[in-house]
């Protein structure tokens, strides 16, 4: 432990809120200047008073101030007793890929984020690791897909853009009964909405590029557990293999969390909104969200989560043409992919972020050419409505205006 971890952890105690903690965890004033926010660290190394003697840091690679600010903020935020911060959700991916011998079995929820599935599907086959995709709706699915060399489970909760749920307890006592470790990626809810390692994960992962950081202007991951053995493994890792964020990325991320919970309040009170008006909404086929008693598996989201989050997926009534009008016509909402930032996107899934996967596997995933997928911003409630309402009359009463 790093003289900022004790410091900021006696700061902290004895409060437990999550605000409180997004606020105070890792941020103790610095003791030399009294700066309630502490400096960016560019320094990449460090003076020793003797060989080996220094206080706490010798190479930035290894450890970096402001990057053991942002761990010790994101690990409070997750009950985790350790937090590792990594330069993407996908370095993390990779990192904690690392920690298994050649030849182990991963079993996977089937709908994982798409460069999961890259990683999964086309390196980590390099290293002698293979997957299977498996639906896990129901969690008793596992034990017909589990090997004798399945080490990993690996769950996303909602999943990517279907926003299909796992009960993580279950999963995690059949993995565990199994001799396999639990990796849940909370990316969709953020630790505000859920807290996977309360629940039985053994890891939790985040793309801290999405709601962690909220503001579309850092890419970064982290790696959250309470097991010694796991840490030390990662930690080795982080340095071994590198892959960590520079210490401005910490800074911005660590600015980001802070405002976390009440970002995630309004992501979620709008997303709401979105979903009741799409639902009673003649132009819309369907619509996905956690927070609507429609939704498939509403008494699971219930019971594991804290709230519902900030995604909604729709299938709007038409083809392609029409989707693709809609996303033309919205103004406040914009085109792009990637989501938990304060500003609401929109987005394709089949040609876009799911452009990838075999058009077999996305019928077989739900994932039409009439889905979209929308990241709910913190603007105000009726101006996102309006959006919406505009958009989608303007898109299905006549699709072809577009040039
Ligand atoms: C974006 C994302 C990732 C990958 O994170 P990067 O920071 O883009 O590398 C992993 N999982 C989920 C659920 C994501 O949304």
């Amino acid at each position: 432990m790093t003289a900022t971890d004790t410091v900021s952890k006696k700061a902290t105690a004895p409060f437990h809120g999550f605000g409180t903690l997004a606020i105070h965890a890792g941020q103790a004033p610095d003791p030399h200047t009294g700066a309630v926010i502490p400096a960016l660290s560019l320094s990449t190394t460090y003076k020793q008073s003797a060989v080996g003697v220094h206080q706490g840091y010798d190479y930035s690679r290894s450890g970096n101030p402001n990057r053991a600010d942002f761990e010790t903020a994101i690990a409070a935020l997750e009950k985790a007793k350790y937090g590792l911060a990594f330069s993407s959700g996908s370095a993390t991916t990779a990192t904690v890929v690392s920690m298994l011998p050649v030849g182990s079995h991963i079993v996977s929820v089937n709908d994982v984020y798409g460069g999961t599935y890259r990683y999964f599907t086309k390196v980590a086959t390099t290293h002698g690791v293979k997957t299977t995709f498996a639906d896990l709706a129901d969690p008793e699915a596992l034990r017909s897909v589990l090997q004798d060399n399945t080490r990993l489970v690996w769950v996303e909760t909602p999943t990517n853009p279907t926003l299909r749920l796992v009960d993580i307890e279950a999963v995690a006592r059949i993995a565990h009964d199994h001799g396999a470790l639990l990796v849940v990626d909370n990316t969709f809810l953020s630790p505000y909405f859920q807290n996977p390692l309360t629940l039985g994960a053994d890891i939790v992962v985040h793309s801290c590029t999405k709601y962690i950081n909220g503001h579309s202007d850092v890419v970064m991951g982290a790696a959250l557990t309470n097991d010694d053995q796991i840490y030390d493994k990662l930690k080795f890792l982080q340095n071994s293999i590198g892959a960590v964020p520079a210490p401005f990325d910490c800074f911005m991320a660590h600015r980001g969390l802070k405002t976390l919970h009440l970002r995630m309040r309004q992501h979620e009170e709008n997303a709401q909104a979105v979903a009741e008006y799409l639902q009673a909404s003649s132009y819309v086929e369907s619509v996905i969200y956690p927070g609507l008693p429609s939704h498939p598996q509403y008494n699971l989201a219930q019971r594991q989560q804290r709230g519902y989050g900030g995604m909604v997926t729709f299938r709007i009534r038409g083809d392609l043409q029409t989707a693709d009008a809609f996303l033309q016509h919205v103004r406040l909402f914009t085109l792009a992919e990637s989501l938990g930032g304060v500003e609401s996107l929109c987005e394709l899934p089949a040609s876009m972020t799911h452009g990838s996967v075999s058009p077999e596997d996305r019928a077989a995933l739900g994932i039409t050419d009439n889905l979209i997928r929308l990241s709910v911003g913190i603007e105000d409630t009726k101006d996102l409505i309006q959006d919406l309402d505009q958009a989608l009359t303007k898109a299905v009463d006549s699709p072809s205006v577009i040039e």
